[in-house]
């Protein structure tokens, strides 16, 4: 113990231990998802690194997941023949909290301040800390692949935790869970059978309960399926269990909106098991883009960053790809630019698109979707120039004169006679807009003029000219050319109080010589019927809406 040192948890940690420790949480069960979850990536990841260095497995055997009981002393056991950790490895991640999403959790929770709340513990997910909501001491041992040297990691889950050298026999990570006097449950093995077929089941690495027979002699159970669930036939995989393998893959909690599992044939072959979320992944606007669809080389895991898997406007995307006709030691350079994935992306995006319109035809459930990655999505319109038209049939819009959700197609059949454009106006507030004097003259005709309010509408909406050979225009430009519009036929004409020309045009030239260069031109306009003036944007300027939004950001 020579080595002995004593350090803090990082102040998110502390206060989600608190939490933890101190809730009472019915689903407390799921701390062996969550072990049983990283051991199975521990493994992934050791098996990777050992197709470059196979001496890393050097007597290893096959992976595996070992669960042992020992009653007398109440601990609880998870080990793994995976990757391992150093020193430096469990100081960072059993001591802080990576994932900016659950840091933010955390802050949420504590500052809630209602211990009531832990269901969403369940919801969340707190990986490794969800040990001590059974746990009085948690001991890690582990060595990292190609280390001589192993440490010990102990904490009761208060403000600190030790680390010290330790003798660790062999490479990978033992767990030993001090169950708390309340959590005797989880010593036995019809109680971990079951939760492991229920959590766990998905997991393609075999899960061992050791265990004794009545005469004292040493039983090996292997008790999960054990195979890679995408590559069993889907009639055979229940709906339970591709939720549970899409929080395993997806460090999700959520239920997902849908799911994708498919088999490709043809010059490459690949089989995708693709889930979107129902929630917002925290990560979703975070500038680097990631995206988040795991890369296996015959259920060999390679990287869950392959750079070309999927393109950015697909990011909240979860799942995985197994393809064989990529090689095995496919380094993760190898994988920039490669063609195998270039070709694999564009059916991923060709099956999820065309998923996402078959699911459109259900307004009320494509409009949940849409109201959590829609502006994502719409990412799509600019940087996807062969799919523009896909994703923009696949927007949804707020609109002037119709509530919910409209999509351009909508929009088309509903034009009014002499209407040659889409009309669409930029700001930050629908309600606000819908009111704004600017959609006077729109109003006044009943033409229908898309409210666009998310920051993404101002980068897409010039790089589409037309939808179905109608223009798309800017209800606030001076061009917007509303006076081809038909009037309703009860809309009086109010020609009569029509000023004299020279007078109109005396006006506007005092209302410029009054402004100055705060604006460009004033002139007369047929679009305003209530109010007496409104500032529009020259056509092929800037919209009003870019010019305050490059303001705020100090542009
Ligand atoms: P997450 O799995 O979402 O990253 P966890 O709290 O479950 O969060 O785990 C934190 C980190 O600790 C993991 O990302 C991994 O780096 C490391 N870790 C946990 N368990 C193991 C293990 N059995 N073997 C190797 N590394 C592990
Ligand atoms: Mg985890």
């Amino acid at each position: 113990q020579k080595t002995e040192e004593r350090l803090s948890f990082q102040a998110e940690v502390t206060k989600l231990l608190d939490i933890v420790v101190h809730s009472l949480y019915s689903d407390r069960q799921i701390f062996l998802r969550e072990l049983i979850s990283n051991a199975s990536d521990a493994c992934d990841k050791l098996r990777y690194e050992a197709l470059t260095q196979p001496a890393l497995r050097d007597g290893l055997g096959e992976f595996r997941i070992t669960l042992r009981i020992d009653a007398e002393a109440r601990t609880l056991e998870v080990a793994d023949n995976g990757i391992g950790m150093t020193r430096d490895d469990l100081v960072h991640n059993l001591g802080t909290i990576a994932h900016s999403g659950t840091q933010e959790f955390v802050r949420a929770l504590a500052a809630s301040d209602k211990k009531g709340d832990a269901t969403l513990i369940g919801q969340f997910g707190v990986g490794f800390y969800s040990s001590f909501m059974v746990s009085e001491r948690v001991d890690v041992f582990s060595r990292r692949a190609g280390d001589a040297q192993g440490w010990h990691w102990q904490s009761d889950g208060g403000g600190d935790f030790t680390v010290a050298e330790a003798e660790v026999p062999s490479t990978g990570t033992r767990i030993v869970l001090h169950l708390r006097e309340d959590a005797k449950e989880f010593l036995e093995t019809y109680r971990l059978r079951s939760i492991v077929k229920t959590y766990s089941d998905h997991i393609a690495i075999p899960v061992v309960l050791l265990d004794t027979d009545k005469d004292g002699n040493p039983q090996e159970e292997t008790i999960n399926e054990a195979s890679a669930l995408w590559t069993r036939p889907r009639s055979e995989i229940t709906e339970e269990q591709y939720t549970e393998f899409y929080h395993h893959v997806g460090h999700a909690f959520d239920e997902p909106w849908h799911t994708l599992h498919f088999k490709a044939e043809g010059a490459i072959e690949y089989t995708g098991l693709l889930f979107i979320p129902s929630t917002k992944p925290f990560d979703l606007f975070q500038p680097d883009r990631k995206t988040h669809v795991k890369l296996y080389v015959n259920r060999v895991f390679i990287t869950d960053d392959a750079p070309d898997l999927l393109p950015a406007y697909l990011r909240f995307v979860r799942g995985i790809v197994d393809s064989a006709d990529l090689p095995l030691n496919v380094s993760r350079e190898m994988l920039q630019h490669n063609p195998v994935l270039k070709k694999i992306q564009g059916g991923l995006v060709k099956r999820l698109l065309g998923d996402l319109k078959k699911r459109a035809e259900a307004a009320d459930e494509y409009a949940a979707f849409w109201e959590v990655f829609g502006s994502v999505l719409k990412e799509g319109i600019y940087e996807d120039f062969e799919r523009r038209t896909d994703v923009l049939e696949l927007a949804r819009f707020r609109s002037s004169t119709t509530d919910g959700w409209v999509s351009l197609a909508d929009v088309v059949a509903r034009m009014k006679t002499g209407q040659e454009a889409i009309y669409y106006i930029t700001g930050d507030d629908p309600e606000y807009l819908k009111r704004s004097p600017q959609l006077e003259g729109f109003r006044a005709k009943g033409v229908e003029v898309l409210l666009l309010t998310d920051p993404v509408d101002e980068f897409w909406i010039n790089s589409v000219p037309t939808y179905q050979d109608k223009p798309l225009k800017s209800a606030a430009s001076s061009a917007a050319g509303l006076d081809q519009v038909a009037d309703p036929e009860t809309r009086d004409e109010a020609d009569a109080d029509k000023a004299p020309e020279d007078q109109i045009e005396a006006l506007a030239k005092a209302l410029k010589d009054t402004l100055g260069d705060a604006v460009k031109a004033v002139r007369a306009s047929t679009r305003l019927t209530e109010s007496p003036v409104c500032l529009v944007a020259e056509e092929g300027d800037m919209s009003l809406h870019l010019e305050r939004m490059l303001k705020q950001a100090g542009q």
